[in-house]
């Protein structure tokens, strides 16, 4: 049940069908572990927490550098030099108290993915390279666990949902397969990237998340599993494929 004063608080979420009071209730007691609090992690933590994700990891390993402050939207002038985990965990008790954060201050990798990831309901990865997004992947197939991806490149941004340990699902490294486990290529201090992109394919992953959270207590629960979403900034313009099973897949074929 909510207490009067988280009613209050999500009155706006409470009177959508799509969500309802159960769908809030189910928001409340969902945990979500968010891979990197940069360009995609930022926003996303922002609106994970306004829309009362009960329980939140969020995991880093990087400091707040000054070139960060043009996108990751948590962090200002003061935490320049400080782990962006930590402050990201304080940014989100200071939003709301309720919100059970715990920051994890530690890179990612094949080895420590399973441990970090497990107990969560959702995993939404924002990281940026091939390598700990297939990690991530990998891990979160065999634990079982949902994963929302955003994956940003220039005015490129790719949002989908997950589900690689269902029979029928795919799961990212499906899409991708195995070229980039060994590099990380396509990071954004080589490309460039615009604040108000990522902040856009950030909060669509959120969107995404969210129908997950939601599956079988709210209309809004879909989880649209294998739908990728393609978004051009430039244009802009959004277009969407289906990504299919592969048999051969190494994480979650067979
Ligand atoms: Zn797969």
């Amino acid at each position: 049940m909510l207490t009067p004063d988280r009613l209050d608080r999500f009155a706006r979420h409470i009177v959508l069908p799509e969500i309802g009071g159960t769908g809030q209730v189910r928001l409340a007691s969902s945990s979500v572990m968010l891979i990197g609090a940069g360009g995609v992690g930022s926003p996303a933590l922002q609106y994970l927490a306004a829309a009362g994700i009960g329980r939140i990891t969020v995991a880093d390993c990087d400091d707040v550098d000054a070139s960060n402050l043009q996108r990751q939207t948590i962090f200002n002038q003061a935490d320049i030099a400080a782990s962006k985990a930590e402050r990201a965990a304080d940014w989100v008790r200071r939003f709301d108290p309720a919100i059970n954060v715990v920051p994890r201050n530690v890179r990612i990798d094949a080895d420590n993915a399973a441990g970090l990831i497990a107990g969560h309901d959702l995993v939404l990865d924002g990281s940026d390279n091939f390598a700990t997004r297939l990690a991530v992947s990998d891990a979160c197939v065999a634990s079982r666990v949902p994963l929302t991806t955003v994956a940003v490149g220039r005015f490129q941004g790719q949002v989908a949902n997950f589900a690689g340990h269902l029979p029928d699902q795919a799961c990212y490294r499906c899409w991708v397969g195995d070229a980039f486990d060994a590099e990380d290529c396509d990071t954004c201090a080589d490309q460039g990237v615009l604040g108000a992109f990522v902040g856009m394919a950030s909060t669509l992953g959120v969107m995404q998340a969210l129908r997950v959270l939601l599956d079988g207590v709210a209309d809004l629960g879909d989880p649209q599993w294998g739908k990728l979403l393609l978004l051009d900034g430039l244009k802009p313009a959004m277009r969407t494929i289906a990504v299919a099973k592969d048999p051969t897949c190494r994480a979650c074929g067979g």
